[in-house]
């Protein structure tokens, strides 16, 4: 069976930039079965429902502005897939989430930046889902949890965001420079809580978790972490793939939820 995973999928230029977080995304796919399509949760798209990208064949969205031509020139050309984007939608309504399909919706970066790292041949169909910040850690986690028979039919459940993610603090001429000690205290906690397998602890990890406003403050890039923790299996248990940090403050976590 699949394992559900967390990506963070960083600055746009991951795509470009040789990093420790980018050889990892590029090594990804090596160390997984084969999945029959994908599906990802990311950061990059909120609507008032949970909503599926349905689209037969999405366009590359270059939503950020301010960066090398060379990035604008990249596109992701996997097919979407209107059969999973419906399939995954029934399992949500039948979850009572009240699900809704956008037929033209195209792939933000939160989706192709990893994907065409990992998957650079872009032969995977892929479904996005777009998620409702506003409502906490609890309501992604329940998307999760309904989309949990996906793993079975063979379908990948990614959640695209950032471990740590205060663009304010990233000054873009030092990606390699030193983390301070509260992302590192942060992070380590949130490790910590994954590993161990302490969910309430983590849906309240605003309260908890040290620093965890500094590093967040809006969460809707932690968020997707939840969806890959509620779509793993019943005893699920994480595992750290890959621990890094882009200007020391932009931590490149991913994470793996595998039933043994
Ligand atoms: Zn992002």
């Amino acid at each position: 069976m699949l394992p559900s995973l967390f990506l963070s999928h960083g600055s746009p230029m991951t795509a470009i930039t040789d990093t420790p977080g980018r050889r990892f995304l590029t090594g990804l796919a090596a160390g997984l079965p084969r999945p029959r399509a994908i599906l990802v949760a990311t950061a990059h798209w909120a609507e008032e429902r949970p909503t599926l990208s349905a689209a037969p064949h999405p366009d590359t969205i270059h939503d950020f502005g301010g960066f090398p031509p060379a990035l604008y020139a990249l596109r992701y050309a996997a097919p979407g897939s209107p059969e999973l984007a419906a399939r995954a939608a029934a399992l949500l309504n039948a979850a009572g989430l009240g699900a809704a399909l956008d037929p033209e919706r195209g792939f933000d970066h939160g989706t192709w930046v990893p994907l065409l790292l990992a998957w650079p041949a872009a032969d995977i169909p892929v479904v996005q889902l777009a998620s409702q910040p506003w409502l906490g850690p609890a309501h992604q986690m329940a998307l999760g949890r309904a989309l949990r028979p996906l793993a079975e039919e063979g379908v990948l459940v990614i959640g695209s965001g950032s471990f740590t993610h205060n663009l304010g603090r990233i000054r873009r001429d030092a990606i390699g420079a030193p983390e301070p000690p509260d992302i590192v205290a942060f992070a380590d906690w949130m490790h910590a809580a994954l590993t161990e397998g302490r969910t309430e602890d983590l849906l309240a990890y605003r309260r908890l978790a040290p620093y965890a406003a500094m590093q967040h403050p809006t969460d809707e890039h932690l968020l997707p972490l939840y969806v890959a923790l509620g779509a793993a299996a019943e005893g699920a248990k994480a595992e750290r793939l890959h621990a890094s940090a882009d200007y020391g403050v932009l931590r490149m976590d991913a994470y793996a939820f595998t039933k043994s």
